[in-house]
């Protein structure tokens, strides 16, 4: 036994397939993953995974990793090493920015890396390249939670914990499908929900699995809910139910407030959102009765043209009831990605620093000068969506992304693709051959999470520490080194030997996270944000003081904005989200063994009474047509939608079936995250099972 080369290695990793953040030991044995195995001591999921989390690695090994540079040669790439690739692009980069100037030049970041990968990147595109052209993921998904909550309470992110949550008396869940796209969390809140009298309300255009669970199931008409939430504060505000001394003391705004609620009575709220009285009633009484409320909520919030005031209106709601501070209250948006907090939170958003300090205050920007020796652009750069317009105005003239499937994840995806043909020069890096790649002039193969260290930011702002458990397959390399490379290049003098060393740099520059360091998030250690210099971090936000130089809360007054409607024509409401077994497109988990014998292909929910009147049954092949785009897909009858609303989950195998090519380019009107939930759609029926 002592001669066996190769013993089982044990490593902690975090998981990287939602914001959830599990993290647990890997088991290998050379490059072969024998097991995933949770610990007691890991902070969020103690010995819970999902099946994700529990089966979804075998893509490290899997042939089609990118394994070498490839450089685009007419309509063919061919193999290249990294010096031939790394070169091309400074020099590509470098003479656009020369010619067009350093606003010419995009660069997307990604919520599936690590924080020092981003904090490095937007280093990279304002130190060395002079723009704040930088943004991430959280365009398409949560800013708008973000947005809402910063000009409210402060901080963009979750009021406290996981574990808060469970301690809750009652739990509103709206827009979010937990059970398949957070499980271990949803797993928290259905175990309080049976085992400690919790009362749970759910508001959905779906039945999902929460759903069918809860005390109290609202189905409004789509994009309403900044009606009904409200109408049902006004409701408590007409009561004198509100949190009177909470509200004297802690929280600014209230009159403009109160006055501005007058339109949203309980008729006009059931007229418009199809809620009855009672229920809306119902839903005030039981937040009324309840000592702590916490409100989770995710895309079908923030993906629609009114999204950062609807989010706003639920912090509203909670300010008005005293429900923040105190354990089992407060906000909680979901994250979707594993590191899309870190991502925003490291700074690859095109108007903030690192910790949320804005580009435009000189005092800052002063800061990030003198660490990086360079002078800093002054103005917010372009966002995901400006990016896409500006490429096709020819405004843009060179795009680096990483880590991000932008073909087939925005929105529009044939403005997008289309977009990104008009470019002079795209780099793409990441794992996979993605749809993206296919427009690219130069890939660069990056490692995935088990093949690097780092630290992720999970939905509730806390920092785990994530350990190498495979070398780099092939050629390919951690993101960092590969920009610290190209950083090179340029003539900067990075020297970053360990991610540690840029945890060290953020952390002497960002006060949110003054006290990270590795050593303090050594193996299963963590630690949530705001962390102070001598290490002491907050899981819960807001007990004393909300993050505004008075310690006071803003009740913002809110309108509703209808939605996006496509015409007549187009009648039937196309939704869309996660599923279980798969993560987001689909690149990854597509490529598991395990989860794709579990669910091969995507599917279309359709409800009983369509498939009557249109003669649908289980594997009808149905075309949907929208003013952007078509799909073409198979459909699945069920009772978790009803009526002429229809269900297609986002990841696809087929390029042909990706809901993208359905969703326009309408937005939120102050983030722009894209209206994906704003969708009409017709149906043709292709083939009878
Ligand atoms: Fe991974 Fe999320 Fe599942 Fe946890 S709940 S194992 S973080 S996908």
């Amino acid at each position: 036994a002592a001669m066996r080369k190769s013993r089982i290695k044990r490593t902690k990793t975090v998981c990287t397939y939602c914001g959830v953040g599990c993290s647990f030991e890997m088991w290998t044995k050379g490059r072969d993953i024998l097991r995933v195995q949770p610990l007691e001591e890991a902070p969020v999921n103690g010995i819970s995974t999902c099946v994700k989390g529990k089966w979804g690695w075998d893509y490290v090994n899997h042939e089609e990793r990118l394994t070498k540079p490839l450089i685009r040669k007419g309509d063919e790439f061919v193999e290249a090493t990294w010096e031939e690739a790394l070169d091309l692009v400074a020099e590509k980069l470098g003479g656009i920015k020369e010619k067009y100037g350093p606003d010419s030049i995009g660069y997307i970041a990604s919520s599936k890396c690590s924080n020092e990968e981003n904090y490095l990147f937007q280093k990279f595109a304002r130190g060395i390249m002079g723009t704040n052209n930088v943004d991430n993921c959280s365009r398409y998904c949560q800013s708008p939670a973000t947005a809402g909550l910063m000009r409210t309470v402060g901080h963009g992110g979750d009021a406290g914990t996981i574990h808060d949550i469970a301690s809750s008396e009652l739990i509103i869940v709206i827009g979010a499908n937990p059970a398949e796209s957070h499980p271990v969390l949803a797993t928290r809140v259905k175990r309080a929900h049976k085992l400690n009298g919790q009362k749970l309300i759910v508001v959905d255009l779906r039945e999902n699995e929460l759903a069918q669970r809860a005390d109290l199931l609202v189905h409004p008409k789509p994009s309403t809910d900044l009606i009904w939430i409200s109408a049902v504060t006004k409701y408590i505000l007409d009561n004198g139910w509100e949190a009177k001394e909470f509200l004297q003391n802690r929280v600014n705004g209230f009159e403009d407030f109160a006055k501005s609620l007058d339109k949203f009575t309980l008729q006009y709220a059931e007229e418009k959102t199809g809620i009855s009285q009672e229920v809306l009633i119902q839903i005030a009484t039981m937040i009324h009765e309840a000592k702590s409320v916490c409100v989770l909520w995710a895309m079908g919030i923030t993906q629609h043209k009114g999204a950062t005031d609807a989010s706003t209106s639920i912090s509203n709601l909670l300010l008005i009831t005293g429900n923040y501070g105190r354990k089992g209250t407060g906000a909680y948006p979901l994250r979707g990605h594993n590191n899309v907090q870190g991502a925003c939170d490291f700074g690859t958003m095109p108007a903030w620093f690192p910790g949320y300090e804005p580009v435009q205050d000189p005092k800052v920007r002063e800061r990030y000068e003198k660490s990086w020796g360079t002078k800093l652009p002054t103005e917010p750069g372009h966002d995901n969506h400006h990016m896409v317009e500006a490429m096709h105005d020819d405004r843009l003239k060179a795009l680096y992304l990483f880590g991000e499937e932008m073909a087939l994840v925005d929105a529009n995806s044939n403005f997008v693709q289309a977009a990104f043909e008009k470019l002079e020069f795209f780099v793409v890096q990441d794992i996979f051959f993605s749809k993206t790649a296919q427009y690219a002039d130069v890939i660069l193969p990056a490692a995935p999470s088990l093949e690097k260290d780092g630290t992720f930011v999970n939905t509730e702002r806390r920092i785990q520490r994530f350990y190498k458990v495979l070398e780099p397959l092939g050629d390919s390399k951690p993101d960092w080194e590969i920009f610290q490379e190209l950083a090179n290049r340029f003539g900067a003098k990075w020297n970053y030997k360990h991610p540690s060393e840029i945890m060290d740099e953020v952390a002497s520059l960002a006060s949110l996270f003054a006290g990270v360091s590795y050593e303090r998030l050594e193996g299963f250690k963590s630690l949530v944000w705001p962390v102070s210099a001598d290490g002491k971090d907050t899981p819960l936000l807001y007990t004393e003081k909300f993050a505004f130089p008075d310690g006071k809360a803003r009740l913002v007054p809110v309108d509703w904005t209808p939605p996006f409607e496509a015409g007549p024509e187009y009648d039937l409401h196309l939704n869309n989200g996660r599923i279980l077994e798969h993560f987001h497109e689909g690149n990854m988990t597509y490529r598991n063994e395990g989860l794709t014998h579990k669910v091969p292909e995507v599917w279309l929910e359709v409800s009983h009474e369509l498939a009557k009147e249109r003669n649908l049954e289980d594997g009808t092949l149905v075309g949907l047509t929208s003013p952007y785009g078509y799909v073409e897909v198979k459909v699945i009858v069920t009772d978790r939608v009803k009526g002429n609303e229809l269900y297609l989950p986002m990841n696809t195998r087929e390029d042909n079936e990706a809901v993208n090519y359905l969703t326009s380019s309408y937005h939120d009107l102050i983030t722009h995250t894209p209206a994906y939930k704003e969708m009409g759609v017709k149906m043709e029926v292709l083939e009878q099972k």
